[in-house]
Formats: structure tokens, C-alpha cells, sequence
């Protein structure tokens, strides 16, 4: 079956593919608040002929895997939904197609329209998730009904995964990768238009815990202002950070600043009149692919530790650093795997250029296929201000990405009727 015949099956999905996305980004699935969201999936997945099974959390894996990070929240309620596409005969290679269900928070009432609405402008959809990743997980159910259309299906076993936390933890894709199909290959449908991602940096979230003394703000000066004494704590993690960005390894040789600290959380304080007894920063920090996530908490440690000892009140009260949340090493894959060039080639073989190969200052699901020992990039449709407002997806990108999506199944894979 040519790549063109492929192209046109696909294209004609997409208002399946428009109507799955906007059914998604109707679901609120902001961290734990999932299960709406992994409902649309499982009608998807039957609407393609396929039974949608849910793959649970398991808390004690999560606790002690290598690749797993901290977390204080409740995870007994939480499932990832697979769908398996069987294969047609045998002899391919397997395949996992991977996406996440949840989504952040709408970050700001400056939205133009309700972030949980899906609202078409032309050719984009606006809503939050429409991009990062509600599309990615449309445009692998339009690439597999595309295939099915022509009466084809693979020569391996397909898993078709949605999975909770990407946001977070990765503990979704974690929990796929290890109890998931032990595929040759895995895409995560994240939104890199014309391009493939080979190299991502890792995260570290931490939470800086700040003692103050409360005092009655008219006697301000016998208290400690816990918020104010933050500022000397973020000033100290901005000058780590301005040396972690001094002299980046390739490929983040050719970013200006890649590693980026982002202070996202403040809270703090109980009434305008009291002088602030507790303040706690929450943040996310990166770290280049081969460096260890201790060896940055250590740096992050001996900061907060700096910043204190020339307090007069944090220095006998030091501050507490606690983990929560990403703990996450960066990854790479070799340009030359075999997924990268079959990928780049069914790409090419649809827009008739191949897609660029891009490191990423983000993190992704793709590392903990990786860490398991599955081969694993991103690739996707167009999307742009995710986390941020108006979020919104290209459609027509969404297409191109089914289209060669679809053409690398039957690359990678190979397909029959
Ligand atoms: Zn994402």
C-alpha cells in the first residue's frame, strides 16, 4: 500500500479525529481528575474495534522503581487505558502509541475563551490540553482507523496507550512501560510538528519549606516574615541556576539558557496583619541528560543552606528542602535508530521533507520507555502556549502527523489485510 493511498485513508478521519479532541478537552483532566477524560478514551478505543483495558497505579512499583519519583498524593483510584491492536499476521516489529490524558491547570482567568470549551477558530482549536496532548492521543486513533479503513492491520502486536501523570510524576508511562507491552518501539504523540525529539533534559521538583516568627505586624520588627526571607532563597537558586546554564553540553550548546528554574508556587502568611509565620516555594529545576538528580539536589540543598546561613532568623531556622513530584533524569536517543530514520523516512514520505531531529528543555513520557529499555521519541501535531493561555492545536497538523504516523506502522511494523 503506497504512502499517498495511506495519506488520503487518513485525511478522511479528520472530523473523527476533531470530534475524539473536542470530546477530550471537554474533560477537566487536570491531576486527579483523569477518569473523564480516560472514559472518552475507552469509547474511542471501541469505536475502533479494539477493548480498552485499564492498567492500574501500582503504589508499591511506584515506591521503590528507579525511574519513579516522589509523590504525597493518593494514586488507589488511578488507571491508564490500553487498547491492544492485534496483529494481522507475524514477523514486524511491535509498537507502543503513547499519550497522556492529564492536563495542567488553566494557569490564569486571561483566557480569551473557557479553557474547558473546545473552540474552532479557522484552523486551530483552542482549549487547555488541545495541544499538550489531547490531539497527540487523536491523532493516534485517526492513524490506526485510517489503517483499519483499508482493511489493514499490523504484522506485531500495536499497544495503544492513555496514561495519567505525564504532568507530574511520568508514573503513568512508568506503569506502561513496565507492565505495557515490552514493544520494539514507542511515539508519544506529543506536539513536535516536522520534527522528532532525541534528547530531552531531566526535571527535579522541590519545595522549599521557610520557618518565620508571627508577630502583630504593628510590633513587626520582634517577628520573622517567612515570605520575605523567600527572596533571599529565590535569589540564591537564581544564581544556581545562571551557573548550571554557563556552559551547556551539546546538543543544549545551542540554547541560550536551557536550564530554567521556575519558581510556580508561593504560599505563605494567614492575615495581612501578621507578620508571616510560614512560607513554602515550590519549584522545578532541569538537569542535562547524564547528570545524576541527587548530585542537583545536593546544589539545591547547598543554595537554600548559602541563603540561610546569612539570615539572622533562618540561620538558626534552616529551611526544610523536600521532594515531591518530578525527580527525573534527561535522556537521549542515537539519531541513526532505527526509529528515528524509519520515522523520519514515513515522515518524508508524506511531506516530502524530513522532519528536523530536536533536543527539547522540557521532559516527556518518552524517558521512561527509554530508562525500560523501549526505544522511544516524541513526535506530533502543532501546538502552541502549552500551560500558558489560548492554548490551542493546528488541525491540518494533526493530519500530516496521522498520515505519517500511519505510514510508519506500516514501516515499522508492516501491515496486511
Ligand atoms: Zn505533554
Amino acid at each position: 500500500m503506497d504512502a499517498h493511498e495511506i495519506a488520503a485513508a487518513v485525511a478522511a478521519e479528520a472530523s473523527f479525529m476533531k470530534d475524539v479532541l473536542c470530546r477530550l478537552v471537554e474533560a477537566p483532566t487536570t491531576l486527579g481528575n483523569e477518569e473523564p477524560g480516560q472514559e472518552v478514551m475507552r469509547e474511542a478505543f471501541r469505536e475502533l474495534g479494539l477493548e480498552p483495558v485499564d492498567m492500574p497505579l501500582d503504589e508499591e512499583m511506584l515506591r521503590t522503581h528507579p525511574a519513579a519519583s516522589p509523590f504525597s498524593w493518593d494514586v488507589s483510584d488511578k488507571r491508564n487505558v490500553v487498547a491492544d491492536w492485534q496483529p494481522a499476521g507475524e514477523g514486524g516489529r511491535s509498537l507502543v502509541l503513547n499519550g497522556h490524558i492529564d492536563v495542567v491547570a488553566e494557569a490564569s482567568s486571561l483566557w480569551r475563551t473557557a479553557p474547558y470549551t473546545p473552540v474552532r477558530e479557522g484552523d486551530w482549536i483552542y482549549g487547555r490540553g488541545a495541544g499538550d496532548m489531547k490531539a497527540g492521543l487523536a491523532v493516534i486513533l485517526g492513524a490506526v482507523k485510517g489503517l483499519q479503513a483499508l482493511g489493514l492491520a499490523p504484522l506485531a502486536p500495536v499497544q495503544l496507550q492513555s496514561v495519567v501523570e505525564e504532568e507530574c510524576t511520568g508514573h503513568g508511562a512508568l506503569q506502561a512501560a513496565v507492565s505495557g507491552l515490552r514493544a520494539d518501539a514507542c511515539v508519544v504523540t506529543e506536539p513536535f510538528p516536522a520534527s522528532i525529539s532525541v534528547s530531552q533534559v531531566g526535571v527535579l521538583w522541590f519545595h522549599v519549606d521557610i520557618a518565620g516568627l508571627p508577630a502583630h505586624a504593628g510590633d513587626a520588627r520582634d517577628g520573622a516574615n517567612a515570605i520575605e526571607a523567600s527572596f533571599s532563597v529565590v535569589a540564591a537558586l537564581r544564581r544556581l541556576e545562571a551557573e548550571l546554564n554557563e556552559s551547556p553540553p551539546p546538543p543544549y550548546d545551542a540554547f541560550s539558557h536551557p536550564i530554567n528554574l521556575n519558581v510556580g508556587v508561593i504560599s505563605g502568611g494567614d492575615w495581612p496583619s501578621t507578620v508571616a509565620a510560614e512560607c513554602t516555594l515550590s519549584c522545578r529545576l532541569a538537569l542535562y541528560p547524564g547528570q545524576r538528580v541527587d548530585w542537583l539536589q545536593a546544589k539545591v540543598e547547598h543554595a537554600v543552606a548559602g541563603a540561610a546561613g546569612t539570615h539572622a532568623f533562618l540561620a538558626a531556622h534552616p529551611p526544610r528542602v523536600r521532594y515531591d513530584g518530578f525527580a527525573c533524569v534527561g535522556t537521549e536517543i542515537d539519531a541513526g535508530h532505527p526509529l528515528v530514520t524509519t520515522l523520519s523516512e514515513s515522515y518524508a514520505a508524506v511531506e516530502g521533507v524530513a522532519p528536523e531531529l530536536v533536543p527539547t528543555t522540557a521532559t516527556s513520557d518518552a524517558r521512561l520507555f527509554l530508562l525500560e529499555g523501549i526505544p522511544a521519541v516524541c513526535f506530533g501535531p502543532w501546538a502552541e502556549n502549552v500551560h500558558a493561555v489560548d492554548e490551542r492545536v493546528n488541525m491540518p497538523s494533526m493530519i500530516t502527523a496521522a498520515q505519517a504516523l500511519a505510514v510508519f506502522v506500516r514501516d515499522w511494523c508492516g501491515v496486511a489485510a
